[in-house]
């Protein structure tokens, strides 16, 4: 047998487990992260970028996902032969003139994770995270969710061999759209009377004590699909970090993923200097914020409030120790917006012909914020992760351009004129005499 590439270790007290071990937590009760033999990559492939490179001409096949073209720094255990892949990543950067105007940053990307096959970034961390789980051997896997986890799960557990897939939602709390993902594929769909974090809390017990493999963020190996995220918008840059990333924070699996990649990619010489983080709350669920604000001395736990950006209304992230790591490994800052500004900030994407979702909102009003405070300035070089596609949350859209929404009166309204179906209807209504 040959020796394996990655291990288990605890991100408080380095404690070890080989890979193979279903766990997600340490014995000392921290979080767990895969960690790859760099040293070994570095000697055995000095050519990473050219061979990276090389890939993006490749069109079909695993090596074709913007995922597994990085195999190597994903899961080098496993044979690229046996993952399970929809062919997500390869997102588009989306750049302009009205974009860089709308958000006064000059030299401003949208990278636009709700363009991957179930519509938002979570693909990523389950192509990863199924594969895994179909290379265990595992018959069960299931995660709670605000939407995007269960459908992304669901997706790639139908696309897998025998894995049958249960699904944690909280009733009522995810869009229409969300919800009918989990159900086409196939999973079993539970809608539980309580919020995300209970959601969390019983899935978490239902798997310590039974066969079933869970898929939330917690399992590190989910976390190393999503890395690629920030992998590839360098590759798109041709292996330049921009100054700063903005990403907006829930579970903070992201973050601590796109901080990750990003500390591999620096020691691996793929990059040569690190990018700036900033992670953005809606207020009504802004944990990180609030212990960011205390240096992060103490962890922050919140009942969660209403927000339109109900991906992120979590009020007890689970990665929040790697999270707070990463904020500050990266020089970061953690910043928290209002529901009139997420929504205004995603009015002003959607009219650049960009379709944002509530969440995006999230960052993209952070982003504003910070440039206002001249934190970000304005020759910075930035990129804003959008996580989600704005039609998984098109109600929202209707509802705030008919001026439904009381708490988020639209600016540049757009509402449906209903008319009489006659030339002299359309005309008059159009101005055209
Ligand atoms: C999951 C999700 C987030 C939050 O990501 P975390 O890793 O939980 O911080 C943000 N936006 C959307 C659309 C999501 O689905
Ligand atoms: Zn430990």
């Amino acid at each position: 047998m040959t020796t394996p590439w990655s291990d288990l270790r605890c991100i408080a007290c380095a404690r070890r487990y080989p890979a193979t071990e279903v766990r997600y937590r340490c014995d000392c009760g921290d979080l767990l992260e895969v960690r790859h033999d760099l040293n070994r990559l570095r000697a055995e492939s000095p050519d990473l970028r050219r061979r990276f490179d090389e890939r993006r001409s490749i069109q079909t096949g695993p090596h074709a996902s913007g995922v597994w073209r990085y195999h190597e720094l994903v899961l080098p255990d496993l044979p690229i032969d046996s993952v399970v892949t929809c062919g997500e990543g390869n997102t588009p950067l989306y750049a302009s003139a009205a974009l860089s105007a709308a958000f006064d940053t000059a030299d401003l990307a949208l990278k636009h994770e709700g363009e991957n096959p179930t519509l938002s970034f979570k693909d990523r961390g389950m192509t990863s995270g199924v594969s895994w789980a179909q290379h265990l051997g595992v018959s069960h896997v299931a995660c709670a969710s605000t939407g995007d986890t269960s459908a992304a799960m669901a997706a790639y557990a139908a696309h897998a061999r025998g894995l049958e897939a249960v699904v944690f939602l909280p009733h009522e709390k995810v869009s229409p759209e969300q919800l009918a993902q989990p159900i086409v594929y196939g999973a079993r769909t539970l809608a539980l009377d309580t919020d995300f974090d209970g959601c969390m809390r019983l899935v978490q017990a239902v798997c310590e004590r039974h066969p079933i493999y869970l898929l939330n963020s917690m399992n590190s190996f989910r976390l190393e699909g999503q890395k690629t995220i920030g992998l590839e918008v360098c590759q798109q840059r041709d292996w330049r970090a921009p100054d700063w990333f903005v990403i907006p924070v829930g579970n903070a699996g992201n973050v601590s993923a796109l901080g990750k990649g990003m500390l591999e990619a620096h020691a691996l010489g793929l990059i040569d200097r690190l990018p700036r983080i900033a992670g953005v709350q809606a207020k009504a669920a802004d944990p990180l914020y609030r212990g960011f604000q205390g240096g992060f001395r103490e962890r922050v736990r919140m009942d969660a409030g209403e927000t339109l950006a109900t991906a992120i209304r979590i009020g007890d992230p689970v990665s929040h120790d790697k999270a707070a790591r990463i904020i500050q490994r990266f020089h970061g800052v953690v910043e928290s917006v209002e529901e009139a500004e997420l929504m205004d900030a995603k009015a002003a994407a959607d009219r650049a012909g960009v379709a944002v979702c509530p969440n995006s909102g999230v960052a993209l009003a952070g982003l504003r914020k910070l440039r206002a405070a001249g934190t970000i300035p304005a020759d910075a070089s930035v990129v804003v992760i959008l996580t989600a596609h704005g039609m998984k949350f098109s109600q929202v859209d209707v509802a705030y351009h008919t001026g439904a929404l009381a708490h988020c009166p639209p600016t540049h309204p757009n509402a449906p004129e209903p008319i009489a179906a006659s030339i002299e209807a359309v005309c008059s209504t159009l101005g055209l005499g």
